[in-house]
């Protein structure tokens, strides 16, 4: 299926952050945010991929979820419930599903 061929085809190679912030760390930052811990540099990290490799998130359909929880946990606020939970759950599913390929 060349619809679904993984976020590598999708991102811009050789961005200066890309070179050592990739995808996968992108995926595995988010669940460290699900677990509460939000930097400055981890938020800032984030948001320069995002901005960076549109393709990514977006190839998930977490994208504006996670600018979401970005946003929320940033503040020190408490990221709602539900929130969490769905993200907890998609990112679950989109890992599995990619290292089922
Ligand atoms: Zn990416």
């Amino acid at each position: 299926m060349s619809e679904f061929s993984g976020p590598s085809d999708t991102c811009p190679d050789g961005g200066e952050s890309l070179d050592y912030y990739g995808c996968e760390q992108v995926i595995a930052e988010v669940w460290t945010l699900l677990d509460g811990e939000c930097t400055p540099e981890t938020r800032e990290r984030l948001r320069r991929h995002l901005e960076a490799c549109p393709g990514c998130l977006k190839h998930y359909g977490l994208e504006e979820r996670i600018k979401a929880l970005i946003a929320t946990k940033c503040q020190g606020e408490k990221a709602p419930e539900g929130l969490r939970e769905r993200l907890r759950m998609e990112i679950r599913r989109t890992t599995i599903i990619r290292r089922g390929q």
